[in-house]
């Protein structure tokens, strides 16, 4: 069930820069936790063998956690943050999202760039959004 499918080639040096990742995300009624991990644990956690890519993330709704690898950027950790919401929002409006061979990460990097997009460049929708009752 981990997202293990999101992986790129990750090229040099990324430096890794002081962040303020939130602690939890909440959606359907859960909070799931947003946990910083080392390559090591996110492979371990993941059960992909160590001399194997390290994805940027996963998702799990067992568990209710997403993972979000250290060593990057906080602009590839936004991006992997909504990769990986995403895949909770499909999980839990059951977009065809419960079995890991049949998730479409491409859509799912595709429509968490869009959502990135969204709060990035429309604060004033956000908020509007936001006190909607
Ligand atoms: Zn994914």
């Amino acid at each position: 069930m981990w997202d293990s499918l999101f992986i790129a080639q990750i090229g040099g040096v990324m430096v890794a820069k002081k962040t303020c990742l939130p602690k939890e995300f909440h959606l359907g009624g859960y909070t799931y936790d947003v946990r910083e991990v080392d390559d090591t644990e996110l492979k371990k956690t993941i059960g992909r063998p160590m001399d194997e890519e390290v994805p940027y993330g996963a998702f799990n709704p067992d568990y209710q956690a997403i993972l979000i690898r250290k060593n990057m950027t906080n602009q590839m950790k936004s991006l992997t943050l909504m990769h990986e919401i995403t895949h909770a929002i499909m999980y839990n409006n059951n977009v065809g999202m419960l079995k890991e061979e049949e998730q479409n990460e491409d859509l799912v990097d595709r429509m968490g760039m869009g959502f990135m997009e969204v709060i990035k460049r429309n604060p004033e929708i956000i908020s509007f959004v936001s006190k909607a009752k």
